[in-house]
């Protein structure tokens, strides 16, 4: 064992007796040597999620109090950057399955995987005392938790019911999230980041350039980057997204931020870049962060075609001296993969351009090194030249 988190029931030459979904149980090598305490799921490929290598643990109320402290604690120094933080981020967290996420006085928690749905009520319990704060909403409705055999679960877990939009403050900026309806818990809080890079190379493009500068904000949301680009100067943003639930949102936080350079546009992303380029439009920075376009492997090819696509179609909007910021969250696919793909759109589009950075997701979203399968989000900062 490989202190790797996942036992795939391909793995598991026999199982004693017959666990119930969620029950802790030891997982041992052929010869009967002790390897770790897990969570089984009998309904699941991934039979097994550890909680522990040491023999000499148990998983108690005790214990896994102590665990979602600690990774309570890990976040504390990110409270200068946001009041909307992921608290605990599962495998990465040793808590397999248990996201909680904090927006200002609202905790947001998801169960996806059956050992911590077994355990929900002393997860709560340790959540509401490790974080001092006690209204807790459920969002437990994630695709992971049909894999698992569990039904979707969503509503107040522990205290009031939360406002219809809570204010959260990013930087320097503000943000309405909807905890009941919006996408994950509510918001991307995994681009805080780069949300903060792209305001950044807004103003540097403006002091670069020394005129009025164009952003393009695609798959916009509740309009994250396209207020991050305003706040960094941008003197138009033209945000497109096919959600006008996101849309009135994205409009609102503008307003809160008093920004009035927003064009929100509700449409289709392939189309409406399309459009853009048969105007002969042109944008010195350029945000693309699609949903995720590649599902399990089975979608990599598809995929792959959808991310060169908007891609190159950016490519041929960016002004010489532009930015592009490209992301994908398929987890199938990687960030040699992706970074090729782009490389590929380059070379359709016949344009020139070097790669400044790589992104991922914040600090409150860490890669536990024996669990590669968790990262999702990648990105590249491109210029071009
Ligand atoms: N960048 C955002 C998160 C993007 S989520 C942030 O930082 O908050 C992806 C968004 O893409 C969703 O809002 C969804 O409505 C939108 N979307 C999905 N497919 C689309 C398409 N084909 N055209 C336009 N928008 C699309």
């Amino acid at each position: 064992m490989r202190r790797h988190p996942w036992v795939y029931d391909t793995a598991i030459a026999k199982a004693k007796g017959k666990p119930a979904s969620g029950e802790t149980v030891s997982v041992r090598a052929a010869g009967g040597d002790f390897l770790a305490w897990a969570a089984f799921s009998p309904q699941s490929t991934i039979r097994a999620r550890c909680w522990s290598f040491s023999e000499s643990d148990r998983i108690d109320g005790a214990w896994l109090a102590a665990r979602v402290a600690a990774a309570v604690r890990r976040r504390a120094p990110l409270a200068a950057e946001s009041n909307a933080l992921r608290l605990v981020f599962g495998e990465a967290d040793g808590l397999p399955g248990f996201i909680a996420d904090r927006y200002a006085g609202q905790l947001v928690v998801q169960f996806q995987a059956a050992g911590v749905e077994a355990q929900r009520e002393s997860l709560i319990d340790a959540l509401v005392q490790a974080a001092r704060c006690g209204d807790v909403y459920e969002r437990s409705d994630s695709a992971t938790r049909n894999r698992e055999g569990l039904a979707a679960s969503s509503g107040v877990a522990r205290g009031a019911e939360p406002p219809e939009r809570i204010e959260i403050r990013e930087h320097e900026l503000r943000f309405l999230v909807d905890v009941r309806r919006g996408h994950k818990t509510g918001y991307y809080i995994d681009q805080r980041p780069n949300r903060l890079l792209a305001c950044r190379l807004a103003a540097k493009a403006h002091a670069a350039l020394g005129r009025d500068i164009r952003a393009l904000n695609c798959f916009c949301y509740t309009g994250g980057f396209s207020i991050a680009l305003a706040a960094g100067s941008a003197a138009q943003v033209i945000s497109v997204d096919s959600s006008a639930d996101a849309l009135q949102l994205a409009h609102d936080n503008a307003a809160l931020n008093g920004q009035q350079c927003h064009d929100w546009r509700n449409a289709d992303v392939f189309e409406a870049m399309r459009a853009l380029r048969d105007a002969g439009e042109s944008f010195d920075l350029i945000v693309l962060d699609p949903p995720k376009f590649a599902a399990s492997h089975h979608h990599v090819e598809r995929a792959a075609r959808a991310y060169k696509d908007i891609s190159l179609n950016a490519l041929r909007l960016l002004a010489p001296g532009g930015y592009l910021l490209t992301f994908s969250c398929s987890g199938a696919i990687g960030i040699d993969l992706f970074q090729k793909i782009v490389a590929g759109a380059v070379i359709d589009a016949r344009v020139d351009a070097q790669m400044l950075a790589r992104l991922s997701a914040g600090e409150d979203h860490p890669l536990l090194m024996t669990h590669p399968e968790g990262e999702y989000l990648k990105g590249l900062l491109l210029q071009r030249i």
